[in-house]
């Protein structure tokens, strides 16, 4: 055996039987940063070493209380990391590789996954478990289940910053075009720019829509949704949104709204924009009752479509999503707008819960 073999290998094992830093949630309104073993993968499986992740709308859920998981869970489901050892069963990848992991993690092989629902694999929201059943990402390492289904692997020109959105964020907007299946020429409204509705807007771009809409009233975030592709941006404070919009229109309404918030009267909003025959596509999650008003709907004889998409996850979605970034479609890093490494990762949900400092996304480095 070589010395520089050897010296690798002992480093490996040295890796191997440390412990890890990992974000815990204890309970509501409290995270702490522990140390926990680093996970051994078991069969399909595969444990990465996280280089990047990122903290979501639905961490800070969990952080409030809002969205129950159990006490104890390492949280976080947005990884870019490199493959420190694989479970036996998995081909095709070796130790060393950069890999992107999607917020949801599906089977592959269940019925709802080959019936092309892999976001609901097993059962309803089945295919999210990073951070929600099984342990997150928010850690220097983390367990990737079926993990051939689920790692793709980043091209060298590309890096963390550039791909790491995609898991979820990305995934998720771009998503609400695709499920309205936009056409080119169509015209479509987005309710909210917050970092989903941002990458919606980017995707109704990408998907042919020939005029955007994206409401909100943070002057930041109207900036950015014009440089993600909008072509009005409107202030529902100053100007009723649905009278701007259908006025912009001459009267015709849009062919697609989406809806990307999850309060009831975006999404009624969204229904009241909406052309005859046209789709509402819904990213938001949504808490107490949903009202669909009747003459918009014109009594339920208007031909329209409400679609619901949850996060399309697995290796096939993040290596389309990839091909975006390598071939110039789109560019993300402007919405990373803060950086924190992991032993600070608690004032990065401080700033990110409370949307201080127009922070979007913000950039979790871990073992920097
Ligand atoms: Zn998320
Ligand atoms: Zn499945």
């Amino acid at each position: 055996m070589s010395t520089t073999l050897a010296v690798r290998e002992n480093t490996h094992e040295r890796a191997k039987s440390r412990t890890m830093k990992a974000l815990v949630f204890k309970g509501p309104n409290n995270l702490h940063l522990e140390q926990r073993e680093i996970p051994r993968p078991g069969y399909g499986e595969a444990v990465i070493r996280v280089t990047l992740t990122t903290i979501c709308g639905t961490d800070i859920h969990i952080l409030k209380g809002e969205y129950p998981v159990r006490p104890g869970l390492i949280i976080g489901h947005e990884a870019v990391g490199v493959i420190h050892e694989l479970g036996p069963g998995i081909r095709g990848y070796e130790v060393g590789d950069r890999v992107l992991v999607g917020a949801i993690t599906p089977c592959g092989q269940c019925n709802f996954c080959l019936s092309g629902n892999s976001s609901q694999c097993g059962g309803a929201i089945g295919g999210w478990k990073l951070g929600n059943t099984i342990n997150g990402v928010q850690a220097e390492y983390a367990l990737i289940p079926h993990a051939q289904a689920n790692m793709a692997k980043i091209p060298d020109l590309l890096t963390d910053d550039q791909v790491v959105l995609l898991a979820d964020i990305a995934s998720t907007g771009f998503s609400a075009s695709e499920s309205a299946r936009v056409k080119i020429g169509d015209s479509v409204a987005v309710f909210a720019a917050g970092p989903i509705g941002l990458c919606a807007i980017a995707g109704a771009k990408l998907s042919g829509a020939s005029r955007v809409f994206a409401v909100d009233s943070n002057p930041n975030r109207l900036s950015q949704a014009f440089h993600m592709g909008a072509d009005d941006t409107i202030d529902f404070t100053r100007v009723d949104p649905v009278k701007e919009i259908l006025a912009l229109t001459d009267g015709r309404g849009v062919d697609v709204a989406i809806e990307a918030l999850g309060k009831s009267e975006t999404f009624e909003s969204a229904l009241r924009v909406l052309r005859p025959g046209g789709v509402l596509s819904s990213l938001g999650v949504y808490s107490g009752k949903l009202a669909i008003p009747l003459e918009p709907f014109a009594a339920g004889l208007g031909d329209h479509k409400i679609v619901t998409t949850l996060c399309p996850g697995g290796k096939e979605r993040m290596r389309r999503l990839i091909e975006l970034i390598l071939h110039n479609r789109v560019d993300l890093t402007p919405l990373l707008t803060h950086e924190f490494p992991l032993d600070r990762i608690t004032e990065a949900y401080e700033l990110f819960g409370n949307q201080r400092d127009g922070v979007l996304k913000v950039a979790v480095r871990v073992g920097a």
